[in-house]
Formats: structure tokens, sequence, C-alpha cells
């Protein structure tokens, strides 16, 4: 058995950050050596420093450990970043510059030319974008994208492969945990439904253009579609759901759509990375289905669910998609992109 990887949290205190403390517990490539936060939590235990919302208990290696502060020095091979975005872009930078492997979930870096915006299922070359980076010490940041995006982008992959992709409009359903914790007061929420996300139109309109984008010449050439996104946050523990529109370029019966989910050449099947979800894509023909409650947690949170897959009046085909949204949208998502790392050789020990 290979030996671990040792590896850092920052903004190991956040709802993300508890999301990793939780996946990465057993974890037969890698192990936590060092968990970090804002002054506030700085040498506390994490058990002291964590309000902790999982329904499991802390793991018990991790609960007596100390939370440092977000200092370059943290006995680690590489960190993930769970970190607030105000902070992020200055605090990743300095890891990075200190020769540490960043793989974040803010949304700093996401759009910087030279970083790989990561799914491993959809574009896992684009970490090719590593070797351009000019951090000089062995240093790199790698992204996942928002978490809106996440599912999206797993779902429109298999449609814009086999068929060509014209335009896209989308309606999410977000759930509350993606808003950090506390995050939204329960007098905003609670029997009601809130028609706006700040920042979150943009990403979802942008990230999945990199995302399906081409990598040649060193360069990532977006894919060349458009997207309509409008966000809104529901009473909704965990999970996002979207309805999505599509105007294919060679149209495509539901039957073939479905067809192309299922057949999809998911690019890291064989690679034996531990997070992996089989399936990738969960196709519903069950037209209630799928929902968050019941199965945001599918594949261990990983698989995207797809269900409702019919004509459109007015694009050609629509569809519902629900994906884990501190899961495959944030945690899980990030740990895979590690694995993915790790199997192409830019993840060592130190
Ligand atoms: P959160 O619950 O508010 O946690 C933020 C974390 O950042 C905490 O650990 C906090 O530490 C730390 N932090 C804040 N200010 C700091 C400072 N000055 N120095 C060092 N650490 C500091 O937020 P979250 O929901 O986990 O989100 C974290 C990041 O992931 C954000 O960039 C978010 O956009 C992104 N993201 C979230 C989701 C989701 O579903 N929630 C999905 C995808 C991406 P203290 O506890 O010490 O304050």
């Amino acid at each position: 058995m290979m030996e671990r990887l040792r590896v850092g949290i920052l903004g190991a205190t956040g709802a993300v950050g508890q999301q990793f403390v939780r996946l990465l517990a057993g974890h037969p490539w890698f192990e936590i050596t060092a968990l970090a936060a804002s002054e506030r939590s700085a040498g506390r235990s994490y058990t002291e420093a964590a309000n902790w919302i999982g329904s499991e208990p802390i793991p018990d290696e991790i609960a007596s450990m100390i939370v440092q502060v977000c200092d370059p020095g943290l006995e680690c091979d590489f960190v993930f970043s769970g970190l607030d975005a105000s902070v992020a872009g200055a605090l990743e930078g300095d890891f990075a510059r200190a020769g540490y492997p960043v793989i974040s979930n803010a949304r700093n870096f996401r759009m910087e030319p030279d970083v790989p915006l990561l799914i491993p299922e959809v574009n896992p070359g684009h970490t090719a974008l590593i070797d351009q980076q000019k951090w000089g010490t062995g240093g790199f940041i790698v992204t996942n994208p928002n978490c809106s995006t996440v599912g999206l982008v797993c779902a429109l992959k298999p449609l814009a492969d086999a068929f060509g992709l014209e335009s896209v409009h989308v309606s999410t359903m977000q759930a509350l945990s993606g808003a950090g914790y506390p995050g939204v007061s329960s007098l905003d929420i609670l029997g009601n439904v809130v028609p706006y996300i700040g920042g979150e139109e943009d990403k979802l309109e942008t990230e999945p253009l990199k995302l399906l984008g081409k990598l040649t010449g060193g360069v990532v050439q977006p894919l060349h579609t458009v997207i309509s996104a409008q966000c809104n946050r529901v009473a909704v523990l965990d999970g996002h759901l979207e309805t999505v529109s599509v105007r294919l370029t060679e149209p495509a019966t539901p039957e073939q759509a479905v067809a192309a989910f299922r057949d999809y050449p998911n690019p890291i099947a064989a690679f034996g990375l531990p997070t992996a979800p089989d399936p990738f894509i969960k196709v519903f023909e069950d037209p209630r289905f799928p929902q968050p409650r019941r199965q945001a947690g599918l594949g261990g949170g990983m698989t995207v669910s797809v269900g409702r897959v019919r004509p459109c009046p007015v694009q050609d085909l629509r569809m519902v998609v629900l994906s884990h949204n501190t899961i495959r949208g944030a945690a899980g998502g990030a740990i895979l992109n590690a694995e993915l790392l790790v199997h192409q050789g830019y993840l060592k020990a130190k």
C-alpha cells in the first residue's frame, strides 16, 4: 500500500472544511496532518473551534488537533482550501508561492488562464495548465467549480460531445448549506424562496464554458455556447436541483439523450480513484426523481442525478439535474481532483 500523503485543510472550521474532515476520515491515500482557519480559531482544539454541524461525531484523531493560522509552514504535502473568498486569494497565493499544491474550492483563481478549473470526469487533461504556473517553487493551484456549476456541467458534457450545444437555460433551487454557516437567516428562508444569490448567475454562465472548452496550444478555448441562469435559494438542507433546457446543434430525441448519458466514456473510469462514483451520472425514468432529500447522497454524494429528460417546445430538450453541493460541489469534488492529480503524478510526498 502507498504511504499516505499528508494533507492540510485551510478553512477547516467552515461548512466545506468540515466536509473535508468527514470525507477524509479513513481515506486510503490522504491523512490530515494540519488544520488551519482564522485567528479566531487558531490555538483552540478542533472541537472547540469548529461549530460541528455533521450528524456523526468529529473523528477521534481530529477532535483534539490544534487549529493553526493559515501561514505556510504547515506540516503537509499539499493543502485543500475551504477558505472564505474574501481571504482565499491572498492566502492560497501565499501557499502556492511557498511550494504547496493548493486544491481549492474558492472562486478567486477559477478563471485564471493558467489555473485548471477541474471536474475529473469532464476535463482531466486541463491539469496540463499546471505546467504553466509560475509560483516558482513547485507550488500550484487547482480549483473546482461553483457548486451549482458542477451538476450542470456533468449533465451537459455528454450532450455537448454527442450533439453539440447551442444554448442553455437553467433555473436553480439551491440548498441552504451552500451559503456556509450560519448562512441565510431562518426568517428569510422558512416558508419562502429567495430569488437572488449574489454572484451565482455570473459563475453559472461563465465557468461551464471553460470546463467544456478544449485545451489547445496551452490555452483553454472556451466552448462557444450561451447560458442563461436564474438562481434561487430554497429551504432545502443539501443538494442543488436545477431545471435545464438546451438547444443542440444536431437535434436529439430524449431516448438519444439518455443513451448519450449512459454511453458517456468516463475518462477516469479505469483509474481506481477512491472517491470516483459509479455511476458518474444516474438517469431516472420515474418522473418524480431526482429529489434532493432522496438522491443528493447517491454515490456518497458524488453521483450526479438526471431525470425528466423530455422534449422542450422552446429549445430541443429539457431535464432536471441534481448534485450534492458540499460533497460533489465542494469537498468531495476537491478530493477527487486531488486523487486525479496523484494518478497523473502532480501530487507527491514532499
Ligand atoms: P464558511 O462556513 O463561512 O467557512 C469559511 C472558513 O474560512 C472558516 O474556516 C473560517 O475560519 C475561514 N476564514 C474566514 N476568514 C479567515 C481569515 N481571515 N483567515 C483564515 N481563515 C479564515 O464558508 P463555506 O461555506 O465553508 O465556504 C468556503 C469556501 O468554499 C468559499 O470560498 C465558498 O464560496 C466555497 N464553496 C462553498 C460551497 C458550499 O456548498 N458551502 C460549495 C462550493 C464552494 P473561522 O472559523 O476561524 O472563522
